[in-house]
C-alpha cells in the first residue's frame, strides 16, 4: 500500500534535531522533543533501542506504526515519519506539550462532573473511531492520554498504540496485556473483544470523579484479583456529592459481561455524558 508516511533509514538527524531531556520513558525507549529542520516545527519522537528490544516487541512496534498511519482523528496522536538506523527505531508524531492526563489528576485530585464528562467525551470519540475501524487499543489509561497544549480547553490525544491491534470482529483475542488497574476481567480470564477498552474507560471515569481507582490493592496480583471479582463501590465520602447519572454510567461501563457492557457509541449517547459535557442543552 502506498503511504504518506515513509520509512527512512539512518536519516533522522538530516531531517530533525533531537532535543533533551526526554519527555517520557517507557519499557523499551524514550520520547523526546525534536525540531523539524525544514519547517522549524516541534514534534515528538519515540526512540526504541534495537538491542534492548526483543524481536516480538520490534514486530509490535511496526504494528504500532502501521496502525498510527491508518488513524486520522483529532483525539488521536498523528504520525509523521518512521525512521530506523542500525541502533534505533524512531516514530515521529505530533507533540503534546500539555502533559499527561495522569499528572492533571494528581494535581487536581479529581475533576468536577462537567470537566470529567468533557474529558471522557474526547476519549470515547477516539475509542469509537478506533473500534469503527476495527482497532483495539488495549492499554487505555491516564498516562497514555495527553493534553495537546497547556491552554485551557486543549484537546486530549490518545497515544501509545504499542499494544493496539487491527482485529477481526469475528475472532476473539486472547493475548494478556494491559495495566493492572485498568485491565478488563475477561482479558485476565478468557477470550475477549474490543469491549475491553470500554472497561478501561470506565476505570478512568471512576478515577476522574473520585481520585482513586475502583480496583486497588497492595500489589499487582491483589489488584488483578479484585478486577476478576469485579466488585467496586461508591461508598467513600468522595462519592457523596456525585450524581446518580454519573454512577449509573460507570456501572454500565464496569459491567463484567462484555456482551452487556456499553459500546463506545452507547457511552457517547449516554444522557449524563451528553448533558454534563454541555453537548446536550436541556430546556429548564
Ligand atoms: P510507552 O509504550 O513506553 O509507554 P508512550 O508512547 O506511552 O510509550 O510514551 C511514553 C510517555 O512519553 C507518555 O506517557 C508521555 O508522557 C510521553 N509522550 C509520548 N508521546 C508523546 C507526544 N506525542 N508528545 C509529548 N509527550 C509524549
Ligand atoms: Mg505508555
Amino acid at each position: 500500500s502506498s503511504s504518506l508516511v515513509q520509512e527512512k533509514y539512518g536519516k533522522i538527524s538530516k531531517d530533525y534535531q533531537l532535543l533533551n531531556p526526554p519527555l517520557g520513558k517507557g519499557a523499551f525507549g524514550e520520547v523526546r522533543k525534536c525540531v523539524h529542520k525544514a519547517t522549524n516545527l516541534t514534534r515528538a519522537v519515540k526512540i526504541i533501542s534495537k538491542a534492548q528490544t526483543p524481536k516480538a516487541e520490534q514486530d509490535r512496534l511496526k504494528q504500532e506504526v502501521e496502525i498510527l498511519k491508518q488513524l486520522d482523528h483529532p483525539n488521536i496522536i498523528k504520525i509523521y515519519e518512521f525512521y530506523q538506523d542500525q541502533k534505533y527505531f524512531y516514530i515521529v508524531t505530533e507533540l503534546c506539550t500539555g502533559g499527561e492526563l495522569f499528572d492533571k489528576i494528581i494535581e487536581e485530585r479529581s475533576f468536577d462532573e462537567r470537566k470529567t464528562a468533557e474529558t471522557m467525551r474526547q476519549i470515547l470519540q477516539a475509542v469509537n473511531y478506533c473500534h469503527k475501524n476495527n482497532i483495539v487499543h488495549r492499554d487505555l489509561k491516564p498516562e497514555n492520554i495527553l493534553y495537546e497544549s497547556n491552554k485551557p480547553g486543549a484537546l486530549l490525544k490518545v497515544v501509545d498504540f504499542g499494544t493496539s491491534l487491527a482485529y477481526d470482529p469475528n475472532v476473539k483475542m486472547n493475548q494478556k496485556l494491559g495495566t493492572p488497574y485498568y485491565i478488563a476481567p475477561e482479558v485476565l480470564s478468557k477470550k475477549y473483544d474490543e469491549k475491553c477498552d470500554i472497561w478501561s474507560c470506565g476505570v478512568i471515569l471512576y478515577i476522574l470523579l473520585c481520585g482513586s481507582p475502583p480496583f486497588n490493592g497492595e500489589n499487582d496480583e491483589q489488584i488483578m484479583n479484585r478486577v476478576k471479582i469485579g466488585k467496586f463501590s461508591f461508598d467513600s465520602e468522595d462519592w457523596a456529592g456525585i450524581s446518580d447519572g454519573a454512577k449509573s454510567l460507570i456501572a454500565k461501563m464496569l459491567e463484567k459481561d462484555p456482551t452487556k457492557r456499553l459500546s463506545a457509541q452507547d457511552v457517547l449517547n449516554d444522557p449524563w455524558l451528553k448533558q454534563a459535557s454541555g453537548i446536550d442543552v436541556v430546556d429548564k
